[in-house]
């Protein structure tokens, strides 16, 4: 039995067969298989060989066409050390006798290859390089294989990686995934945040839960503690089965709740609203006593497929929300790709810092005709239900003109072609920079609402990359700066009368709610499964016991001080949500 300790993302307990998905690239854990997997993973190696082979044949006939026989010849190269039979042999030993998958194989062999070459005359000591490219290729080829597997899994399963990239996070298989852990990534990472938004219990941040666990591994995902256990004993599983139907009781409680308004007991209404990824997800939000989506990040329609989404694909996902939303309210981030939600493979120029870098609505800028193609999309489902936009990582007011001249052209463009759309879609834009919390109050004038992204704006402020597991325990809500950047939005919101509200994860981690209603705010926009519990505590407390809590948070300094106290505060509320 081995215990993990990582951070949960989304609650809830998953028992299961581990599948572990080998997604980073070059480093490749050295993993056992199981005798009667062996056959399989000689056909892998195959495959491979015989498609690398391919490749290269074709590589060859082009680079000769194109630049001449002299340039080719290097893959006449790569050819015949693949067609190698020793090496091949090596390859098939490595897996025969050491009982490691294909790609394990390719790697340690190759490896070992490529010492013996250094050790060789300067010449071939120069071709290293062209056995580190075979192994690439090959491992691609493996690599590939395996993710293509993810989508075809037929039992129930949970999913180890060393992270995911947001095309997969975007096609997971919600059917058969009962539980996800990564090596990588963060509380805001948006690995985390799909999980949690399809309520597959997660952990990230855990180093090395690849290299620690093998397929087949019973392993015990424990999202609300951040614990991972493979290969459990006979008492901790019965344990962990008894905590898991506590926790389903715990669940079925909260449905007591889900229709009764989300009001404190000395009457103040607040508002729950959803974020989601997929059009589908509106319905669990209205399941779940959502009365509106405070967050559609609609990126992840882009994510999830290999070809830019048309503006009739744009089109339908909007009105199927709205369809389902009926005359709720429906806020539409235009697409905030780049950082974390955008493969640096698909972006044609890799950035050195891509948090800081060409990312939401600077992207958007930069490609126009995507940014144009969205928008149109959003103003001709305007006319279908209650729908706002929202401008993402919006940094100086120039940038928020720009943005909203653009929305002016395409409205007009589709009036001239006889399209009517809506000419008061509430503007707002997102506050998760510095700079927009700090210079709130001009914006306030040029906007008719406000959606604090705490992810971003904690990022930002603490200088502390979101999903970084390495520096993880920096990122926190709870830090004064942060929590002064937030007070202020909400002031400049009540002063200039323009809608506050909160779509970062911050707002659905239930430590933060008193302190969140007594400094002011009354609209939560969050993950679909925090709700309920949401609700729950709302609906136990009073405003004045929140007013308090602010004034007694604003006299600490440090970031354990306030959130060992907000936790305390809670736990006296509803001691069942620890
Ligand atoms: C945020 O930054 O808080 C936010 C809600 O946006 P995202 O997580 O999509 O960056
Ligand atoms: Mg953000």
């Amino acid at each position: 039995m081995d215990i993990r300790k990582g951070i949960g993302v989304s609650p809830g307990v998953a028992i299961a067969q581990a599948f572990v998905l080998d997604a980073e690239e070059l480093h490749i854990p050295q993993r056992r298989v199981r005798p009667e997997a062996i056959a399989e993973e000689l056909q892998r190696l195959a495959d491979a060989l015989a498609r690398s082979q391919e490749e290269l044949i074709s590589l060859r006939d082009r680079t000769a066409q194109r630049l001449g026989t002299e340039l080719a010849a290097i893959f006449d190269f790569h050819l015949a050390l693949l067609n190698d039979n020793t090496l091949q042999e090596r390859f098939r030993d490595s897996i025969n006798k050491e009982f490691v998958t294909a790609e394990s194989a390719v790697a340690g062999v190759l490896r070992s290859y490529a010492k013996e070459f250094l050790q060789m005359p300067q010449e071939w000591a120069d071709r290293v390089k062209d056995v580190y490219d075979i192994e690439k290729r090959l491992l691609r080829q493996l690599i590939g294989q395996s993710r293509e597997n993810l989508t075809k899994l037929r039992g129930d399963v949970v999913l180890l990686a060393r992270d995911l990239t947001p095309s997969q996070t975007a096609n997971l298989n919600r059917e058969h995934i009962r539980g996800l852990a990564t090596d990588a990534g963060g509380r805001t990472s948006h690995t985390a945040i799909v999980a949690k938004a399809l309520g597959i219990p997660a952990v990230v941040g855990l180093n090395d839960v690849t290299t620690s666990a093998n397929a087949g591994d019973i392993v015990i995902i424990d999202g609300n503690r951040g614990v991972v256990i493979i290969d459990p004993d006979q008492p901790t599983l019965e344990q962990h089965r008894q905590y898991e139907r506590r926790l389903v009781e715990f669940e079925q409680s909260l449905d007591l709740v889900r229709d009764l308004p989300a009001v404190t007991l000395d009457g103040h209404e607040v508002t729950l609203l959803g974020n989601i990824e997929f059009p589908e997800e509106a319905l669990t939000v209205l399941g779940k006593g959502g009365t509106g989506i405070g967050l559609y990040r609609t990126e992840f329609l882009y994510l999830g497929q290999e070809t830019e989404p048309t503006e009739e694909e744009h089109y339908k996902a909007y009105c199927q929300v709205l369809e389902v939303m009926g005359d709720r309210p429906v806020t539409i981030r235009t697409l905030d790709l780049g950082a974390d939600k955008y493969t640096q493979k698909r972006s044609a120029i890799p950035e050195r810092n891509p948090f800081l870098g060409c990312r939401s609505i600077r992207f958007c800028f930069q490609n126009m005709g995507l940014f144009k193609t969205q928008l149109r999309a959003i103003l001709r489902a305007s006319m279908n239900g209650n729908i706002s936009v929202m401008f993402p990582l919006i940094t100086s007011i120039m940038e928020l003109r720009q943005a909203k001249m653009i929305l002016r052209d395409v409205m007009e463009d589709l009036e001239d072609e006889g399209i009517h759309v809506r000419s008061d879609v509430p503007i707002g834009m997102m506050v998760e920079v510095p700079s927009a919390a700090l210079q709130c109050n001009d914006f306030a004038e040029e906007v008719d609402f406000f959606s604090i992204g705490t992810n971003d704006l904690i990022q930002y402020t603490l200088a502390v990359d979101r999903a970084n597991e390495r520096v993880a325990p920096l990122f926190t809500g709870a830090n004064p700066a942060v929590l002064g950047l937030i007070k202020q939005v909400i002031r400049a919101g009540q002063r200039h009368d323009v809608d506050v509200s909160l779509c970062g994860e911050m707002g659905g981690e239930i430590e933060y709610t008193l302190l969140l209603l007594g400094m002011g705010l009354r609209t939560f926009s969050v993950a679909p499964p925090s709700i309920p519990e949401l609700k729950k505590l709302i609906r136990s407390v009073t405003i004045e016991h929140a007013r308090q809590v602010a004034r007694r948070v604003s006299t600490f300094v440090t970031d354990t001080e306030i959130l060992s106290y907000l936790r305390d505060q809670v736990r006296q509320v509803m001691p069942e949500a620890f």
